[in-house]
């Protein structure tokens, strides 16, 4: 019997605007690993990373697959063909791909990957980092998709959830795409919460389906196996799909916000929580985004929160003196505007009270007193009853104590649904009798 060898495969950066995508391109890696006979011994993971680094393709996800195999050499050197093949080099991608041949990957791997979760990291830390541990790498373009492609083998869930993604088959390539809203509405309906963001009901869209020219033909994210073959069985369309890959996913867990931002070195392009105080009061803007500054140790931070995230309204009535977590991306300062968050999400962890002196009131009359002027002390104009000084009055909050997360439409792959709040799922055990991966056969015969 020949030896076996665990492979870990690790790619990122395939994909551009006009068609290309990572995600099918694992898709043609695991049917040719399918027909290996390689052994998986995990899903495919679809790792989401930074959301906000300047030069993330579409939905910066990564992809890393590991299998058992008894010939690493042949499937490493077919595996780089694919990624010749399938990347849209010319089209801006710059795909990283790599190869790690043990079978435990080590904790400082999963370092990386939390690294790019939160941060900005050079291609040229990448390159070290592969040297440095003996990963196989292929760079093209200019190889930023290293990044992604380590991060991803060493990615460690803390919670995870799945998506199912199905392709479209290659007659249909480039036709609109045509499902049926009232599926995908139904499907909602009968798998929420075990699916999510299938549809949005406030602006009555669908949330499974790209628009453009990709493979992708719809995604189903769900806590998992079961609940995303079941939500992708009850979406109907005009064409048949391919076949589906099922991955295993960090989408909507809020990973790249997690970790406190280091406030005396708020690092551009960085993503992390703050927690402080409300220093300066909100102010809108024009176009409705609202600005307002927070302190921590004494370190002024801006803090922008845009209209499109749904969370304007709740921004705008914070107070100086409020508590609040916030959590987003750190904006590169420039010339016109200084160093700023991008808000994701608020969590008002202590309200200061809102008050204001005014008038004493008459305990008989219930009628507010007027001034017999200045120091003269309150006079009740109807019984004559008087009273020295002012008093304070209360005035309620219009939020309250609790998380307040963008609406649906300004979801990121990474942000938590609000369903998804203090949900984790433990590392849900691969099994490989299940239907994770399915190409249908009716394959190139169109519609
Ligand atoms: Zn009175």
């Amino acid at each position: 019997m020949k030896p076996n060898y665990i492979l870990h495969i690790g790619f990122d950066d395939t994909d551009s605007r006009n068609g290309m995508c990572t995600t099918f391109l694992a898709y043609k890696i695991v049917e040719y690993l399918k027909k290996e006979h390689a052994e998986f011994l995990d899903y495919p993971y679809l790792i989401r990373f930074n959301p906000n680094i300047p030069w993330k393709t579409r939905g910066n996800g990564a992809v890393a697959i590991k299998i058992k195999t008894d010939r690493p050499d042949a499937i490493k050197k077919k595996i780089i063909e694919f990624i010749k093949k399938y990347s849209a080099t010319n089209e801006g991608a710059n795909p990283g791909l790599v190869f790690y041949q043990q079978e435990k990957i080590p904790k400082h791997f999963s370092e990386f990957g939390q690294l790019a979760l939160c941060q900005l990291i050079s291609r040229n830390a990448a390159r070290k980092f592969a040297l440095q541990n003996g990963l196989e790498s292929v760079c093209l373009g200019n190889g930023q998709g290293l990044v992604g492609a380590i991060g991803a083998i060493g990615y460690s869930f803390d919670d995870h959830t799945f998506e199912l993604i199905s392709y479209r088959n290659e007659s249909n390539l480039g036709k609109k795409r045509e499902i049926f809203k009232e599926s995908v509405k139904k499907m909602q309906e009968a798998t929420f919460p075990r699916t999510f963001n299938s549809y949005d009901e406030e602006k009555d869209r669908i949330l499974i389906a790209p628009h453009g020219p990709d493979p992708v033909f719809f995604g189903v994210r769900g806590e998992n196996l079961d609940s995303v073959i079941k939500g992708a069985s009850l979406v109907q369309a005009t064409e048949k799909f391919d076949g589906y890959v099922v991955f295993r996913s960090n989408q909507g867990t809020g990973a790249h916000l997690k970790n406190e931002l280091d406030v005396f070195n708020l690092k551009p392009f960085s993503s992390g929580i703050i927690t402080g105080k409300v220093v300066d009061e909100p102010k809108i803007e024009l176009g409705g985004h609202v600005i307002f500054s927070i302190s921590k140790d004494s370190q002024k931070i801006k803090c922008a929160v845009y209209k499109p995230t749904g969370i304007t309204q709740t921004a705008s009535k914070l107070m100086k003196g409020d508590l609040i977590k916030v959590g987003g991306g750190v904006r590169k300062a420039s010339q016109n505007h200084q160093r700023i968050l991008n808000v994701e999400f608020i969590e008002v962890l202590k309200l200061q009270k809102n008050q204001k002196t005014v008038n004493p009131v008459c305990q008989q009359c219930k009628k507010r007193m007027k001034s017999k002027g200045k120091n003269q002390g309150f006079e009740c104009v109807k019984c004559g009853k008087t009273f020295s000084h002012k008093i304070l009055q209360q005035i309620p909050r219009e939020i309250e104590k609790r998380l307040y997360v963008p609406v649906l439409s300004a979801h990121r792959h990474l942000t938590r649904p609000i369903q998804r709040i203090g949900k984790l799922n433990k590392k849900i055990e691969f099994d490989d009798s299940r239907k994770w991966f399915h190409i249908y056969s009716n394959r190139n015969s169109g519609e």
